[in-house]
C-alpha cells in the first residue's frame, strides 16, 4: 500500500508525481513541490482536506 498524488489531477499542468508510503511523508512532498514549483499556490494553500482529496491509494 502506497500513496500517490499527481499533481495534475489539482487541475495544474504540470507532471509532477509523488509516490511515498506515508500519508505524512507524501503531504511534506507536496509542500515541498508547491514551493518549488507553485509559489503562486502557496500564497493561498489549499486546504489539507482538498489535498487528501487527490491522494489515491497504489
Ligand atoms: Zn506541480
Amino acid at each position: 500500500m502506497a500513496y500517490s498524488l499527481a499533481c495534475a489531477d489539482s487541475g495544474a499542468k504540470c507532471p509532477g508525481k509523488f509516490v511515498t508510503e506515508t500519508e505524512k511523508e507524501l503531504l511534506d512532498h507536496v509542500k515541498l513541490h508547491m514551493g518549488a514549483s507553485h509559489p503562486e499556490m502557496m500564497k493561498n494553500p489549499p486546504p489539507p482536506d482538498a489535498l487528501k482529496k487527490l491522494i489515491k491509494h497504489v
